[in-house]
């Protein structure tokens, strides 16, 4: 007999209706939502904080025909999303998940912000990834509203924090609005104004506080779901960990977890929901899965262990594997600091697009459009190292008045002194052109030839290799005092430097094969009853392509919600999105 069938024989510690595990924003999202339909919830977290990786990300939510972006006047349809989707998915983007997505996506941020803490924002513009009919420059992608940590009370500390690398003064938030007043504060009285609100508000905070409480970006999506969570009355147990689902025959019946005070089970009458982020470190599945050059770094917090997949696959669920890509990528550089912490830093879009810089690849050749999204970056890199059978590692290469400029990854703009980056090793540093790639081990001419090249596209604007600035992702990232071409600037006098960025995952796209209520599917396309997975647990409906900013969050959110409504047997009340388009 199974050990997940012999559990069943044993005593309950806990009954519940709805058992979710992970409090990221899929997890928390099922809770909050099935504790609104009236279930009885217990929302388990191996941690001792929710958020998890989406605590640390920008937060951005893609939801296509929204009507936050219709109130700030930049609409979208379900419609233009259909087309886009068709060009990039082909076949695939007629798939129910797909459907499911676009029809209840509006529904699921009304819901949201009519009966919880959650609200979300339009920004004019935030363009999707790719040049393709049906793309927005805005309108589909919304961010959480800011949120202020000290509503929490004592809350707070449950709160994952940003990444380090992305805190300044101690642990204060920065988004890409505030770097310009805190840059320029003495620019206008704009900017001033800016600047003294947030140090002051800052200064006052560490009096009291670990870190500043003014929340953004994904930080403020997880407090908000926190405090709709609690004021919805979830039971949130912390350093709670799944460790093996429960069947009774072919029906998910419960969850053995693991907890400070020993073993835990609890049976949950009307389902389980998996929602622990996705592959995550798991050494297994990141051998299975990922190609051998990217299963050194993860952005995912280390409580991410691949537990939820795992104990599923146990269960005869399985893992859809067959997409474009295993997981969504990101750049990053790295670097020991000074207490020892190794810091991954991911450069999602302060410095590539900028003009001045460009990236290559270890023969010293250019390999991609450096604008284009992080996970186009370093899928160019796996396949342009793949072919020069080296390491995968690339080299972001700028000279002296880019740094001044816009700073290159933890370099933060107009940094003076620049020792610490270079005696880490983070910075390299050459006189000349020639010197810098002897120093990285780059063939030299093919570097000198490079640089070349890329100054003569920046003298006509037209970088006839990669297009890059053509795209409106590209402008949005460059710089529009940058002309003729906002991404494209001449590499001037030297000093030169490079950082050497690899290759690591912000989120797995391979998981759990679903249906469109988010329910586990077995091998043989059974449905396992009672066990539903959602976020980075399961398969990503976009088949391991980035459509644009928010891909992740926004299903996770929407499939999060479609869990527990399901479990709650209340999808009904939306017959729209059963009828078959
Ligand atoms: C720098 C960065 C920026 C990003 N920006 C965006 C963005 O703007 N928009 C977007 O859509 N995506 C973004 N992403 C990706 C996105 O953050 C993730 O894909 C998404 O947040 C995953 O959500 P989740 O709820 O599935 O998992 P997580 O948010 O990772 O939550 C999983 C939780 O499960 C817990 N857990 C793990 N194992 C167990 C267990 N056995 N039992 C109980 N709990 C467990 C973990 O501790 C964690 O708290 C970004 C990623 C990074 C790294």
């Amino acid at each position: 007999m199974p050990q997940a069938d012999r559990e069943v024989d044993r005593p309950w510690d806990v009954e519940t209706d709805l058992l979710v595990v992970g409090a990221g924003a899929a997890g928390m999202t099922a809770a909050l939502v099935g504790a609104l339909e009236g279930l009885n919830v217990v929302l388990c977290e191996k941690s001792d904080m929710v958020g998890g990786t989406t605590a640390t990300s920008a937060g951005t939510v893609w939801i296509p025909g929204n009507r936050q972006g219709q109130r700030v006047g930049t609409p979208d349809t379900v419609e233009a999303a259909r087309t886009y989707l068709a060009a990039m998915l082909g076949e695939h983007a007629t798939d129910q998940r797909v459907e499911m997505f676009l029809r209840a996506g509006p529904i699921v941020l009304d819901y949201l912000e009519q009966k919880t803490s959650v609200r979300f924002a339009a920004p004019a513009v935030h363009p999707d990834y790719k040049n393709l009919p049906g793309a927005a420059i805005g309108g589909r992608a919304l961010g959480a509203v800011p949120f202020d940590g000290r509503k929490l009370g004592d809350d707070f500390v449950r709160v994952r924090p940003p990444r380090r690398e992305f805190m300044v003064l101690g642990g204060m938030m920065v988004g890409k609005a505030d770097i310009p007043a805190l840059l320029a504060p003495f620019r206008n009285w704009t900017n001033f104004r800016h600047a003294v609100g947030l140090l002051a508000r800052h200064a006052l905070d560490r009096i009291s506080h670990r870190r500043g409480t003014r929340l953004i970006m994904g930080n403020a999506l997880v407090a908000r779901l926190l405090d709709s969570v609690r004021r919805a009355d979830v039971g949130l147990r912390f350093e709670t960990g799944l460790r093996e689902i429960i069947c009774e025959g072919d029906d998910i019946v419960g969850a053995v977890l693991t907890s400070p005070a020993g073993e835990v089970r609890i049976r949950a009458r009307k389902g389980v929901v998996l929602a622990t982020g996705g592959i995550g470190w798991s050494r297994d599945l990141r051998e299975r899965l990922f190609p051998e050059v990217a299963r050194r770094y993860s952005l995912t917090p280390s409580s991410n262990t691949g537990d939820g997949i795992l104990a599923a696959e146990r269960v005869s669920a399985v893992v859809e594997h067959d997409l474009d890509s295993p997981a969504l990528w990101m750049p990053s550089s790295v670097m020991t600091q000074a207490d020892g912490h190794l810091s991954v830093f991911p450069h999602i879009m302060l410095d590539r697009a900028k003009p001045g810089l460009l990236a290559v690849n270890t023969s010293g050749r250019r390999f991609v459009n450096e604008a284009d999204s992080y996970h186009d970056f370093v899928a160019a890199m796996l396949r342009s190292n793949a072919s020069a059978s080296s390491t995968a590692t690339a080299f972001l290469i700028c000279d002296r008045a880019f740094i001044g400029d816009f700073g290159i990854g933890m370099v933060h703009p107009g940094s003076k002194d620049l020792t610490r980056f270079l005696q880490a090793n983070y910075l390299t540093e050459g006189e000349t052109i020639a010197a810098l790639a002897q120093k990285i081990g780059v063939d030299r001419d093919q570097l000198v030839q490079t640089v070349e090249r890329y100054n003569r596209y920046a003298e006509t604007g037209i970088d006839d290799d990669f297009g890059r600035g053509a795209s409106e992702l590209n402008r949005f990232n460059g710089d529009p005092n940058s002309k003729p071409n906002p991404c494209l600037r001449r590499i001037g006098p030297g000093p030169y430097y490079a950082v050497a960025v690899w290759p690591s995952d912000l989120a797995s796209s391979a998981g759990l094969r679903t249906d469109s209520s988010a329910r586990v599917l077995s091998g043989d396309g059974r449905i396992l009853s009672g066990l539903y997975a959602v976020g980075a647990d399961s398969a990503s409906i976009f088949r391991g392509t980035y459509p644009g900013p928010g891909t992740m969050i926004g299903p996770a959110m929407v499939f999060g919600w479609c869990a527990a409504m399901d479990a709650a047997g209340a999808l009904r009340r939306f017959p729209e999105l059963l009828t078959p388009r």
